[in-house]
C-alpha cells in the first residue's frame, strides 16, 4: 500500500508538471490534465465538488480592447482563482474563457462559499492594459464529483448549472440538480 501511495503521488506530480497537461497561456492545468488529476487524486474519502466558471460577455472584451487584452484578462482570472481557492483545490482552464475548480473535502455549503468568494474577487479585480482598466464578471455552476464517476459527465452537469446562471442574468452561481 505504501508502494501504491508513492506511485500515485508520482503520477499526480507527473500530471501537474507535464506540458501535455498544461495550458500555455495561464500555466493552469488544461482539460486533459484536469481530468487526469481528478482521476489520480480520487482515492481519498471526503466529498469533492467541481465548479465551472465562464467569463460573462467575454466576446465584448475582445471586441472592445483587442484579443491580446482578452488574453491578459484570462491570466487575471487564473491568478485570482489560484489565490482565492484553498491549497488542496485545483484550478484548470477547460478551454476558451471557461475554467474549472476541483474542490477537495468540500461540502456543498463550503463549495458555495468558496465559489462565491471567487465570483466576488473577480468582480472587484481590474486588469490594466495600455492604461485602460478592464473589469469582468463570471458565472459558475457547481456539481458533485461521484466516486469512480465519469468526469465528462460531471463537467456536463456543472455546465448545465452554469447555463442556468447565465440565463438568470450572469455574475452568479447555480447548483447542478
Ligand atoms: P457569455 O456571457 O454567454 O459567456 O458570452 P461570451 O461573449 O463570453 O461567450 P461567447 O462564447 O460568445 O464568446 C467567447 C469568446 O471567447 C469568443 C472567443 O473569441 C473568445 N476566446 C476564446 N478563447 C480565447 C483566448 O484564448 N483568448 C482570447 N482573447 N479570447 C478567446
Ligand atoms: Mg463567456
Ligand atoms: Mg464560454
Amino acid at each position: 500500500s505504501v508502494v501504491r501511495d508513492v506511485s500515485h503521488r508520482k503520477a499526480r506530480e507527473a500530471v501537474l508538471t507535464s506540458e501535455a497537461h498544461t495550458d500555455p497561456l495561464t500555466g493552469l492545468l488544461n482539460r486533459r490534465g484536469f481530468a487526469a488529476y481528478i482521476e489520480e487524486s480520487g482515492s481519498g474519502t471526503g466529498d469533492r465538488r467541481l465548479a465551472v466558471f465562464d467569463i460573462d460577455r467575454f466576446k465584448q472584451v475582445n471586441d472592445t480592447y483587442g484579443h491580446a487584452a482578452g488574453d491578459e484578462v484570462l491570466r487575471t482570472f487564473a491568478r485570482v482563482a489560484k489565490k482565492v481557492v484553498r491549497e488542496n483545490d485545483r484550478v484548470a482552464r477547460l478551454g476558451g474563457e471557461e475554467f474549472a475548480v476541483l474542490l477537495s473535502e468540500t461540502t456543498l455549503d463550503q463549495a458555495m462559499i468558496i465559489c462565491e468568494r471567487l465570483r466576488r474577487s473577480i468582480e472587484k479585480e481590474v486588469t490594466k492594459v495600455d492604461g485602460r482598466s478592464i473589469s469582468i464578471t463570471v458565472s459558475g455552476g457547481i456539481a458533485e464529483i461521484v466516486k469512480n464517476g465519469d468526469i465528462d459527465e460531471t463537467i456536463a452537469a456543472a455546465d448545465l448549472a452554469l447555463y442556468e446562471a447565465k440565463r438568470a442574468g450572469r455574475n452568479q452561481l447555480a447548483l447542478a440538480a
